[in-house]
């Protein structure tokens, strides 16, 4: 499987090389309204490249419905909420709030997307519910009165509210609603199967969306890109250096460096697989045997946090928000920022660890404040670099929460994370 996955990696990597060269070439050498420019440019690549934008605004409304019940329903186990379980979860929501506002802000004074003018290439209908409601409308319309409505219309703060309950009641009663269970996590995976099979349509529609804006705009395309992708690795270094670093020290007093030192082989390994899941087995071999976290925490939290927390992520999607809604020149009220933090903590639990699914999150949180789905194909096209980083850190955020938990609750070996190991354990 991994092997495949590089393939289409590199694959992407190339029609975004290949989509930046052409496109660059053609607004150098195409004349406005000429042959190649009416049937080329805005013909072919147009159509094949909004063709991909709808396949990916499709999955939106089915997928975050569905990986979000089956997300909470995984946290409300009863056997496994304990004192530890509640603990835990708290300690993953908090922490991916903390790293969406602080990509927000980190984003706001970089400003990746100024000077970036997409408002010219793409039309966007300013979509007036989300971005200028108040605060007491905001908070009112989080309740849905009619989910069928909410889904029509991609209200997505409804269907997640929605969502959680019914996976929270779906986790409580278990084995008492098998069959529904069963449905959520069969319907999830055939949704898996299909955002695997638009992902594989993925070169040629990246190619053409970034060919046509890059016809559009010349050179002038490359330096926000670069300003969006080193201001996403920022965010991700505070939240590695300042956070993570600060969470520790408090909660366990230890050397966070020393943990750090410890962790670095299982940030490789999710730097070089961008999954979360692929890297459970390595993280809980390191926490167990190399920080001293006993097998009980770990072998819960760590797959838990694979599942519900993904702090790189929300940095990746909070600075996103921000560059796009800069490119397109679309002004975001402090209540649509809010929408943000909410949809993005929400789209974190909803995200499978897998490489590239962040992305296809970003979907719901750009719709839930009205921001073009075009912003998330152009992202998508350096998504492999970003991804490699915030896996990262989403592997990280759970062994940090994980150690402290433990801590905190007398299940950690003091004695075993002060030896000097830092070897991989197993592979
Ligand atoms: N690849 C990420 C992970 O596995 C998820 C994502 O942001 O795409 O943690």
């Amino acid at each position: 499987e991994p092997k495949k996955t590089m393939s289409l990696t590199t694959w992407i990597l190339i029609s975004l090389a290949a989509g930046i060269v052409v496109g660059i070439i053609c607004s150098v050498v195409v004349p406005e309204g000429s042959p190649v420019d009416t049937y080329m440019i805005e013909g072919v690549f147009y159509v094949c490249g909004q063709w991909f934008i709808r396949l990916m605004q499709m999955l939106v409304v089915p997928l975050v419905f569905c990986s979000i019940v089956c997300g909470a329903a995984s946290m409300s186990d009863p056997k496994l909420l304990g004192k530890v379980g509640l603990g835990t979860i708290l300690m993953y929501l908090c922490t991916t709030a903390l790293a969406v506002v602080i990509a927000i802000l980190l984003a706001q004074l970089t400003s990746p997307g100024v000077g970036l003018d997409m408002a010219s290439i793409v039309q966007v209908e300013p979509k007036a519910t989300s971005t200028d409601q108040t605060m007491a409308d905001m908070l009112i319309n989080i309740v849905p009165t009619n989910i069928v409505a909410a889904m029509n219309s991609g209200a997505m703060l409804q269907i997640i509210f929605f969502a959680l309950i019914l996976g929270f009641i779906l986790g409580r009663l278990g084995k008492k609603v098998a069959t529904v269970n069963r449905f959520f996590t069969q319907f999830n995976a055939v949704m898996m199967y299909m955002i695997g099979l638009i992902l594989k349509v993925a070169p040629l529609g990246i190619f053409c969306l970034i060919a046509r804006t890059f016809a559009n705009l010349g050179l002038t395309g490359i330096l926000p890109m670069v300003k969006f992708i080193g201001t996403v690795y920022l965010g991700l270094f505070v939240q590695l250096f300042i956070v993570y670093m600060v969470i520790l020290f408090l909660f366990t007093r230890l050397n966070p460096f020393h943990f750090l030192r410890k962790m670095l082989p299982v940030m490789l390994f999710a730097f070089s697989t961008s999954s979360s899941n692929a890297s459970i087995p390595l993280n809980m071999e390191t926490l167990e045997k190399k920080i001293g976290v006993d097998e009980k925490v770990a072998s819960f939290t760590i797959p838990l946090g694979a599942t519900i927390n993904m702090d790189g992520t929300a940095i990746m999607q909070g600075a996103a928000v921000i560059f796009i809604s800069q490119a397109f020149g679309i002004d975001l009220s402090f209540t649509a920022l809010l929408t943000v933090v909410l949809t993005a903590v929400t789209a974190s639990i909803g995200t499978a660890g897998v490489p590239g699914v962040g992305t296809i999150m970003l979907a719901m949180v750009f719709e839930s404040v009205g921001l073009p789905a075009e912003g998330v194909a152009m992202i998508m096209g350096i998504d492999r670099l970003l991804d490699m980083g915030r896996t990262a850190i989403n592997v990280t955020g759970d062994a940090v929460v994980t150690t402290c938990m433990a801590k905190m609750s007398g299940m950690l070996d003091a004695g075993v994370f002060r030896n000097n190991d830092y070897a991989a354990v197993s592979e």
